[in-house]
């Protein structure tokens, strides 16, 4: 519907300058150029969540990949992907030997480190469930201005995290549907595994 879209567009541009004020994680922000946000249709049938964006899906190629087998194998059409922790963290011993964090960033937009002067080589690394739990109110946010009907979870802890957010608890596992108020969450292996033949196996359970 055409409304919906309008109203989702709104509400989505509205919640992604809160992210971008974002500090609640501030060793997360003081390294970071742009959080990453959700792409893709506005009035999805399906969202694909991440758990952050990493090497894999931050080549568009791979996202198309993606979105290429799902609309192949599960003729779903419209589709939106995001992710469940928007900073990217980083591994790096010069951030770790400072302890107060001050205003602004430490980084320039040429991804210059200031405390270094050189280029930033901080080692892109997995979110702490810290991090993710201080993150996922967005996602249930996103979730809730969308309402797709088909929701794809990438990997383990997406699942966890997602699903117990519904209050879904028992019986987690990859490869399986879960109901929520007329949305149907599926679970699926880590992105980069996923293959023509790992969607096969959801389509036997949708
Ligand atoms: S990771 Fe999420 S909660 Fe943490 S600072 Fe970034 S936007 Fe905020």
């Amino acid at each position: 519907m055409v409304g919906n879209r309008e109203q989702n567009i709104r509400r989505i541009i509205e919640m992604e300058d809160r992210i971008c004020q974002c500090q609640r994680c501030p060793s997360l922000v003081k390294c970071l150029r742009k959080p990453s946000m959700g792409k893709g249709e506005l009035d999805p049938e399906a969202l694909l969540i991440f758990e952050y964006e990493n090497s894999y899906t931050r080549d568009i190629n791979n996202i198309i990949r993606l979105r290429n087998i799902i609309k192949q194998e599960l003729k779903l059409d419209k589709i939106y992907h995001t992710f469940m922790v928007r900073c990217q963290p980083k591994a790096c011993a010069t951030r770790q030997s400072v302890t107060c964090y001050g205003e602004g960033k430490w980084i320039d937009k040429d991804y210059t480190c200031l405390l270094s002067n050189k280029t930033c080589d901080g080692i892109p690394v997995k979110p702490g469930n810290s991090e993710i739990i201080s993150c996922l109110s967005f996602l249930l946010e996103e979730i809730e201005i969308l309402h797709p009907t088909y929701l794809l979870l990438f990997g383990e802890r997406v699942t966890e995290f997602v699903l117990k957010s519904y209050g879904i608890y028992s019986n987690l596992a990859t490869n399986q549907r879960y109901e929520y108020e007329h949305m149907t969450f599926i679970t699926a292996v880590d992105e980069n595994e996923f293959q023509p033949d790992n969607c096969r196996q959801l389509l036997n359970i949708l």
